[in-house]
């Protein structure tokens, strides 16, 4: 009895791990340390995962350092492992950021990488310290849930059996990660661009960016209509590399992918440029363009009204009415113009004369509110985009 539990139980961990190992490519970062006390492990094995090290201080008690993939860097600190004890036992775990950086979120618990909740812990100075109960079942903690390349692969084939769009490949990452692209297909030239996850570890934005995309691709007369008139092309996750590593921000070559819309330096935006060129030089409109990312608030940062793009009044119009469907949201927009800065935003902007926004979700905004927002926001879209309105008036 107790035998036939046990190989259950393996089996089920044996599929977690091969659910979450990436298939792929090997990380060439350094950061899969390990503390194994013979009895207690602490392994940060799987895609997505970050313990850059780790120190057994006795007594199962486990220090963790955590570092930048390479600096400078705009400090996101991401940490992903897990636990595991042969025995049920309580794993006293400490985890600090290399150079006194600050921590910038708050670790989340799992058992099987889907449902999360928030782990308690205590903040002392710049290191977060907290207790787990560790069993013979992995104990998966993380920074904010771990969305890996693989549930990007599963999210879209689950859509392209329920909807009319494609899923293909847009080209390659640096480390020769697959970069896919979904797209939905409309009768007329113009089309809605959708990215995501330029920054790894901006997992808010990557909660927003799947009911977004699910509210336009639903079934109903707003949304069929919508794609009747809109082309949507979706690159939901540009940085299979950072992704896979765990980094705080980069791609495979230190470089942020929304620092290079301007020069161009990275396998990552140049594929997605020369195929929104593609596009053009076959006729193509691009219209709107929204990058999808988290930072402390939720917050929409636009081009402002008076930059020289069509419809100067659109996103304006969407933003207001996304602010009245949503009584107790509270809609910021920040307009800003920076040019060379190579934010993409600025680069739909400047090769294209359209608006576009970097839509921001807070880092601890409820996951209930961002599913509702998404859902509103990509309502609002659709309906100012389809609307007779002139965008270029107040
Ligand atoms: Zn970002």
């Amino acid at each position: 009895m107790k035998k036939t539990f046990l190989l259950c139980l393996f089996i089920i961990c044996a599929n977690f791990h091969s659910y979450a190992d990436n298939p792929i490519a090997p990380s060439e970062s350094n950061h899969q340390q390990a503390c194994d006390t013979g009895s207690v492990r602490l392994l940060a094995d799987f895609e997505a995962s970050r313990m850059d090290e780790c120190k057994n201080l006795g007594d199962n008690r486990f220090h963790i350092i955590i570092k930048p993939e390479n600096t400078p860097i705009n400090p996101s600190p991401w940490y992903a492992f897990k636990v595991i004890a042969d025995q049920a036992t309580d794993v006293n775990v400490t985890i600090k950021i290399a150079d006194k950086r600050k921590n910038r979120y708050l670790p989340k618990i799992s058992q099987d990488m889907q449902t999360w909740s928030p782990q308690a812990h205590r903040v002392r100075g710049k290191r977060l310290t907290f207790t787990i109960k560790a069993t013979e079942q992995p104990q998966y903690v993380a920074a904010q849930e771990v969305i890996n390349n693989q549930y990007y692969v599963d999210w879209a084939n689950k859509l392209q059996a329920v909807s009319q769009v494609s899923h293909s490949r847009l080209g390659e990452s640096a480390q020769k990660r697959p970069i896919y692209k979904i797209e939905s297909k409309a009768n007329t030239n113009e089309w809605l661009v959708i990215l995501g996850r330029l920054h790894p570890p901006e997992i808010t934005g990557a909660l927003a960016l799947f009911p977004f995309v699910e509210t336009l691709l639903a079934k109903n007369k707003l949304a069929d209509h919508f794609r009747q008139k809109f082309n949507i092309l979706i690159i939901p996750n540009l940085n299979p590399d950072g992704v896979a590593m765990g980094n705080w921000r980069h791609n495979a070559h230190g470089a942020d992918l929304n620092r290079d819309w301007v020069s161009f330096k990275q396998p990552e935006t140049i594929q997605v440029h020369q195929y929104l060129q593609g596009l053009v030089a076959q006729g193509q409109k691009i219209k709107f363009a929204i990058d999808f990312h988290s930072t402390n608030q939720d917050v929409f940062y636009t081009m402002p009204t008076n930059y020289d793009v069509e419809d100067r009044y659109f996103v304006k119009h969407w933003l207001n009415s996304l602010d009245q469907a949503m009584p107790n949201f509270n809609v910021i927009q920040k307009p800003g113009n920076r040019p060379n800065n190579g934010v993409s935003k600025q680069y739909f902007a400047d090769n294209y004369q359209i608006h576009a926004i970097t839509y921001e979700m807070g880092d601890e905004t409820k996951r209930d509110n961002i599913i509702a927002i998404a859902n509103n926001a990509a309502i609002t879209l659709m309906q100012t985009m389809m609307s007779d309105a002139n965008h270029n008036k107040e």
